[in-house]
């Protein structure tokens, strides 16, 4: 779950973490509102769930009310890569000294977390590595050990902060691994973490992105899950409890097991096919989910064909089957359908389907001859 720049403020702001106060806005009349109560200057920051905000035109500098008027005006409604914004941001406007930049995320392959420090901030992180690689400190923490302050004050040490920003660092990275951990996050993000003229280090970016999984564990992560953007596709596939993702070709996909679904997604690239979804079904396959699958995917208009690729497991074929032919009658499909079933009782299930093969429904007896047939009829 991505959040917002300003739900990230204040996450991190339960965390104790020093953040600029502020009000979300959805017009420019509340954007106004905000800054009478909080006092000018202020910043006028879109909320997209995209980086980059401020190269776009979505972070504007305000020093009166005319000027958060007009800033608001322009932002609201701006298109930043594609996120169109529907809310700002009023953010009391803080003196920079200097930027750096801040964040923790898993490193899979080396079974820890990644810390990554460094006192070239304010610009995009993938820039730095690429110019100027030495200007990132990193470290890799066990989770089990956790992070100590001796550890986080070499880590600033190697990245070079200047004496006057140490403390001030010192404090919030804990914190951040803090909420990190704690909070269930995949990635946190500050960029830029600044110097004030007076000395002090401050959030003025956040980029969290939670773990969805771990939200029986959060009650209050319901509220993020509201204001995930997701395409149209996504949204419907989210509301019926599938695990979807768009993509842009036009073969839909439905399998069970996340693997399978990515395998499947694989075999019709390989075959020359381009897949429009990403669509694990889980470990049933009964009519109910296979109609709200096959609704979700024949909304698609780039869908062309149909791959259901089903390898039974505890669902055996005779029910992979029937929720098949159940599912079909309830939705009206406008492509062909191919289906490739194996796995515990696929004779039986393939008995059962064979009688109602048509046109609109085919079956072939392995994946790739199932891909390539969906692939001839997207074609
Ligand atoms: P991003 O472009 O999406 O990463 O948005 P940021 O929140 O990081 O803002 C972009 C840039 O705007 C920052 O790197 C700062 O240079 C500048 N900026 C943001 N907030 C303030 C502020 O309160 N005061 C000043 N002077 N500049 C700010
Ligand atoms: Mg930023």
């Amino acid at each position: 779950m991505d959040l917002f720049e300003y739900q990230g403020k204040q996450f991190f702001a339960q965390y104790g973490m020093p953040v600029s106060p502020g009000e979300a806005a959805f017009s420019v009349d509340e954007a106004v509102a905000a800054a009478e109560r909080l006092g000018t200057p202020v910043m006028v920051k879109a909320q997209v769930h995209t980086g980059g905000r401020g190269k776009a035109g979505g972070v504007k500098f305000a020093g009166d009310i005319d000027a958060v008027r007009q800033h608001a005006g322009n932002i609201l409604g701006l298109d930043i890569k594609g996120h169109i914004v529907q809310r700002v941001w009023i953010e009391k406007a803080s003196d920079i000294a200097e930027e750096y930049y801040a964040s923790f995320t898993l490193d899979r392959s080396a079974k820890k977390h990644l810390g990554m420090l460094s006192k070239e901030g304010g610009v995009e992180i993938e820039t730095v590595a690429e110019e100027n690689p030495d200007a990132i400190a990193k470290i890799w923490v066990d989770p089990v050990d956790g992070l100590t302050e001796a550890q986080c004050r070499d880590w600033i040490a190697a990245a070079a902060l200047p004496e006057a920003a140490v403390e001030g660092s010192v404090d919030i990275l804990m914190k951040l691994y803090t909420a990190y951990t704690e909070g269930d996050a995949d990635m946190v993000e500050i960029n830029p973490l600044i110097l004030t003229p007076e000395g002090k280090v401050h959030v003025l970016d956040a980029k969290v992105t939670l773990d969805g999984n771990s939200v029986f564990r959060h009650e209050d992560y319901a509220q993020y899950d509201e204001t995930q953007t997701r395409d149209e596709r996504e949204e419907a596939a989210h509301a019926r409890g599938l695990q979807y993702v768009g993509l842009d070709g036009s073969v839909g996909v439905i399998a069970n097991g996340a693997g399978l679904a990515m395998s499947t997604v694989d075999v019709v690239n390989q075959v020359g096919g381009s897949p429009a979804n990403f669509l694990d079904i889980g470990g049933g396959a009964n009519a109910d989910v296979m109609a709200g699958a096959l609704e979700v995917i024949n909304n698609d208009p780039a869908v062309k064909s149909i791959f259901i690729n089903i390898f039974g497991g505890i669902t055996r074929g005779e029910e992979v089957a029937n929720g098949i032919l159940e599912a079909m009658k309830r939705v009206a499909i406008d492509s062909p359908i191919v289906i490739r079933l194996d796995g515990t009782n696929a004779e039986e299930g393939r008995a059962i389907l064979k009688p109602n093969l048509s046109d609109q429904l085919m079956m072939e007896d392995t994946m790739l001859d199932a891909a390539r047939k969906a692939v001839e009829l997207a074609s």
